[in-house]
């Protein structure tokens, strides 16, 4: 199942390794090498299981729906966890500066601090 695109109305047939992905990201998440990139896509349309073949070269707007079952099945992606996700790293990454923020201030406020004392010793 593709946690990226939740309404993935086609599985993706990688031309490199010939497995079924729902989406580039799927790929890139389970493989180590790059996904090769090609203008003819085999595609397994969701709702009625056949799988057909497309020249992205000369795709068109009737190209968007299944040949079998016409799914209209390139739309646009729905996403909800993955921009949750973005939003928990920045949270993280706030708090991290937050803190990093801190020590530097504490380090510069001792740093003064120092130098009055040394003053006063004149
Ligand atoms: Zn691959
Ligand atoms: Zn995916
Ligand atoms: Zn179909």
């Amino acid at each position: 199942m593709c946690k990226h695109v939740l309404n993935a109305q086609v599985a993706i047939r990688s031309p490199c390794c010939r497995q079924w992905f729902d989406c580039a990201q799927c790929h890139a998440d389970t493989q180590t090498h790059d996904l090769k990139q090609t203008t003819e896509m085999i595609f397994a349309c969701k709702k009625c299981k056949k799988c057909f073949r497309k020249d992205m070269a000369e795709f068109d707007e009737s190209d968007e729906y299944c040949p079998h079952c016409d799914n209209h099945f390139l739309i646009e992606a729905v996403e909800p966890k993955a921009r949750l996700e973005v939003e928990g790293e920045d949270v993280r990454k706030d708090a991290r500066m937050l803190k990093d923020e801190r020590i530097k201030a504490k380090q510069q406020y001792s740093v003064w601090e120092d130098e009055g004392e040394a003053a006063r010793m004149g």
